[in-house]
């Protein structure tokens, strides 16, 4: 398979390095492993240890220093290292680990890890492209070792999970995304930049502390802004034309003006904006199969309106309407609470554009609690950043209002969920259908235990990226969101759901982001935005593209 008929697997076709330069080539480097024949033939012998040790001794070891180490932190800095130092064994490490290593290569740690970014720099990885490197970006990415790029997350670092703006410290997101494209969807490791798009930050204890990273200045805003993300996505479409472009963690007001403006000059997505939707929705799906009831009769209430919440409500809509109501019924089952309160026509004036379609007619109402009386929502989704939010009266109308009240506390990382999962299924009685942004241990309630979902992006993002860069599709539509929604809710189990968890297991996610995969390219060849010819056996051929973290024999 070659780089040139749209595999994902390739060594990108470039002579194999020697020596010291082979162990200093983390997608190369086998370590310990080399045979005694690689290392006659690759000039190694004597810069190892003797013995030579099988993937599975070396994760055994890796393994054994993770788990010496106490604090999350110190384990990300040990696998961050281990990446940097041999990718094969990182991704085989996280596989066969993957329940205990996406909290920490992802939220929550990552969240912290971005905190303390600059002092826990070790080596680079990725590419900084900086505000005061306006008019060379193409140069810069031509810096870039590889010429075949295939997936790029970049950031601005404006909004960092639920932790705001950490300017060039939110380098630790893109990283750990595409480390999750390559563990949970086989995206080979080779195609993947990440890149931080450093504007400066506004956040001035980021900007006062003694190893920050990034440009020392307020955040550019306005027409320089605009000229940077433009000249960025024109050196993107010249350089690396096959890759797609995922949007992340941009401040709202730059997230939904950048992903109207580019996702059909590029092949672009936002994952806090659509990704988010998609596992929220396939989780709504899954509720219903618990409540028996129809997705059109739901009332969704959302506590914050940002690109999470708006999201999900867009992506609702369009299932909704699948099932025969009109845009404007549709919209009418999703309100939402602010930090202003209810989202209502009277304040239109005042509105963001992405609320104005959500702003129904209806008295002002201040706060969450009197919105659920006055709303009586079926499902209260908790997208604000506001820690605790959903207090016990909340949980217990919740109850009274609904047999299987749906309540998803999304925020993360974990210290702003708007509820934990204990509160939730004690203040219901066991009757919420819960489910969370970051992960939360099994509860036992009454004798029953009940397993919590996690609403993880990660069940879709790796699979629907996958999709579009098998098919190597023009553009990620809608309609890919919401065939990946469907496809992930279709995936839960009934054993899931008699734990009351509405998502698959994590183990699946292999085969859940092949089945997306799958789902998304086949909606790009029957819309005409594929690339590639379709093959004969579409399942068969993503399957076979994706990485799998094993040696290959040098000699
Ligand atoms: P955002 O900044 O775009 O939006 C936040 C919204 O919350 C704004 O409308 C703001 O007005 C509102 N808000 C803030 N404080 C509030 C309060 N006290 N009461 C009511 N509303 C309040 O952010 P976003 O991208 O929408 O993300 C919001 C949260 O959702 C973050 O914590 C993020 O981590 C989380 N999130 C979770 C997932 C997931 O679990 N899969 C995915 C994306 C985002």
């Amino acid at each position: 398979m070659t780089s040139q008929d749209g595999g994902l697997d390739s060594q990108g076709g470039l002579p194999l390095p020697r020596g010291s330069a082979l162990l200093n080539d983390p997608l190369l480097n086998k370590g310990t492993a080399f045979t005694d024949v690689e290392r006659d033939a690759l000039g190694l012998r004597g810069l190892l240890p003797p013995r030579v040790f099988s993937l599975d001794e070396q994760v055994a070891r890796a393994m054994g220093n993770f788990r010496r180490k106490t604090e999350p932190l110190e384990k990300y800095i040990f696998l961050t290292t281990l990446q940097n130092r041999n990718e094969t064994l990182f991704y085989r490490l996280i596989s066969e680990h993957l329940e205990e290593m996406i909290p920490i290569i992802y939220t929550p740690t990552v969240g912290q890890a971005c905190l303390e970014f600059g002092a826990i720099f070790r080596r680079p990885r990725g590419l900084y492209l900086s505000i005061r490197d306006k008019g060379h970006i193409a140069e810069m990415l031509s810096h870039w070792p590889t010429t075949d790029v295939r997936m790029i997350v970049v950031t601005d670092g404006e909004r960092i999970l639920g932790l705001g703006d950490l300017g060039a410290l939110g380098m630790g997101i893109p990283i750990g995304k595409l480390s999750l494209y390559t563990a949970c969807a086989g995206v080979h490791p080779r195609y993947t930049l990440p890149i931080t798009l450093d504007v400066g930050t506004n956040n001035e204890s980021v900007r006062n502390e003694p190893f920050y990273s990034g440009a020392n200045q307020p955040r550019v805003r306005g027409a320089e802004y605009d000229e940077f993300v433009a000249e960025f996505v024109t050196a993107v479409v010249r350089l690396f034309p096959r890759a797609l472009v995922q949007w992340e963690d941009f401040g709202n007001t730059n997230a939904f003006r950048l992903l109207h403006e580019y996702r059909s000059k590029v092949c672009s997505f936002n994952d806090d904006i659509q990704g988010t939707a998609a596992v929220a929705l396939a989780g709504l799906l899954g509720s219903l199969r618990i409540s028996g009831n129809r997705l059109r009769d739901q009332r969704v209430l959302f506590l914050g309106a940002g690109e999470a919440g708006t999201g999900i409500a867009d992506l609702f809509v369009a299932a909704v309407r699948d099932e025969g109501l009109s845009v404007e019924e549709a919209r009418s089952r999703c309100w939402f609470v602010d930090s202003q309160g209810l989202v209502v026509k009277s304040r239109l004036s005042t509105l963001a554009e992405h609320k104005i379609p959500y702003a129904h007619d209806h008295a002002p109402v201040a706060t969450l609690a009197e919105a659920i009386d006055a709303i009586r929502p079926t499902a209260l989704i908790g997208v604000s950043g506001s820690a605790k939010a959903f207090t016990q009266p909340i949980v217990e109308r919740m109850a009274q209002l609904n047999p299987h009240p749906v309540v998803f506390a999304l925020s993360n990382p974990t210290s702003k969920a708007e509820c934990t999962a204990e509160q939730a299924y004690t203040w219901s009685q066991g009757t919420a259908i819960f489910a969370s942004g970051s992960p939360f241990p099994p509860v036992t309630y009454q004798g029953r235990t009940y397993v919590p979902g996690q609403g993880n992006n990660v069940y879709i993002f790796p699979g629907l990226g996958l999709g579009a860069l098998v098919a190597e599709a023009t553009e990620v539509t809608d309609a890919m969101f919401l065939k990946a929604a469907r496809t992930l809710a279709s995936l839960v189990t009934n054993e899931d759901l008699e734990k009351s968890r509405v998502y698959p297991a994590l183990s699946r996610i292999r085969e859940v982001s092949l089945a997306i995969a799958v789902a998304v390219a086949n909606e790009a060849y029957t819309t005409g935005v594929a690339r590639r010819p379709r093959p004969a056996h579409l399942a068969e051929d993503i399957r076979q593209r994706m990485f799998v973290p094993e040696y290959r024999s040098y000699v």
